[in-house]
């Protein structure tokens, strides 16, 4: 295993791509939100304003289960998103907010910091003028990311083709690094119609430097799409899964149902009642792994990810992480253990239990 304590914040993000794999913690909005921290729903990141304290400790606990990004939580800190809740006044205070705290977050435990950009709700193939409002959001909130320092921009989630061309280009004019990141829904084609994979060939030709999937979609359902992805570019590959058991029929976690319970809100796991879908850590581990023998280097894991699973998710690909110290031992425990030290009779009642 290598240590973490060879990471560095000269390293760089490129090169560590090119030499095995990086790993990005996502997922901020549904594990704040369990928290008690953030709003189902319009799912605004108000709490980098309201709870500072809890985006640092976030972040730290996923720094500490094996990140080597600390992308700063401006997901839906955007106009738009302001808007809606009636605080598009404070804009430029939450993205600021956020990036100066997952630099700070990265600059104490040597990680790489990355600006964020992600649908923006606003675009629509057929209305140029959505063109224009959307790569003026995308600008503003970028220019922000390179002032205060990032590493490298993520653009997310994006449910365009032609949504991702244009933050591509707005990031690709920092000169930074850039990973484009789309949503796959049911269907395996973006809103505007062009297959997911045809749109990141095309991000590919367009100057990204990684490219794949992220959101909406578990390991078992996003893995098909994000292997004929690999087999597409010749560029570095992303798959950041939700940590959900989807399946063909109910293949994104939008679309999950419950027949075991007949008290959730509408009906509709998604967004609150998804706990019973939950991957355990090992099914996590398990897609890494996948991951990263079928070349995809950019491996991480989106909304309902805990530290636990980015743990396991890290450990499996070869890292020995901070938090690795309590990594489970059953040959202690009081039943189940092995040690010599525990006393048959106990172990004799596993068999009881
Ligand atoms: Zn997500």
């Amino acid at each position: 295993m290598s240590d973490f304590a060879t990471h560095s914040k000269d390293r760089d993000f490129l090169s560590m791509l090119d030499h095995g794999p990086v790993i990005c913690a996502e997922g901020y909005l549904f594990e704040l939100e369990r928290r008690g921290y953030l709003q189902a729903g319009a799912f605004v990141p108000e709490v980098v304003l309201e709870n500072p304290e809890a985006v640092i400790r976030l972040h730290e606990d996923f720094v500490h289960a094996g990140t080597d990004i600390v992308e700063a939580f401006t997901y839906y800190a955007h106009r738009e998103k302001l808007k809606i809740i009636g605080r598009e006044g404070d804009l430029e205070r939450i993205n600021r907010q956020a990036l100066q705290i997952a630099r700070d977050v990265s600059d104490r435990n040597g990680c790489l910091m990355a600006g964020n950009i992600c649908n923006t709700n606003v675009f629509e193939a057929d209305d140029p003028a959505t063109h224009a409002t959307v790569r003026a959001m995308f600008e503003e909130q970028i220019g922000w990311a390179v002032d205060e320092g990032a590493d490298l921009l993520i653009a997310e989630t994006v449910d365009w083709c032609g949504e991702a061309e244009i933050a591509l280009d707005v990031m690709k004019q920092t000169g930074l690094p850039t990973v484009v990141t789309l949503s796959v829904h049911r269907e395996e084609k973006m809103f505007d119609g062009v297959d997911v994979v045809e749109s990141c060939r095309r991000l590919e030709a367009a100057g990204a430097d990684v490219v794949g999937l992220n959101c909406q979609r578990g390991p078992k359902t996003m893995m098909p799409v994000a292997r004929r992805v690999r087999e597409a570019v010749a560029c570095h590959v992303a798959a950041l899964p939700v940590p959900y058991r989807t399946f063909e029929a109910e293949p994104t976690f939008q679309s999950l149902t419950d027949s075991a319970c007949s008290c959730i809100p509408q009906n509709r796991p998604f967004p609150t009642a998804l706990d019973p879908f939950t991957c355990n850590r090992y099914e996590c581990a398990e897609f890494a792994r996948e991951a990263y023998d079928a070349g995809i280097h950019y491996i991480g894991l989106c909304c309902g990810a805990a530290p636990h699973h980015i743990r396991a998710v890290a450990e499996e690909l070869g890292r020995l992480t901070p938090g690795s110290r309590y990594s489970p031992d059953m040959s202690k425990h009081m039943f189940f253990g092995t040690d010599a030290a525990i006393a048959e009779r106990y172990k004799s009642r596993r068999t009881n239990l």
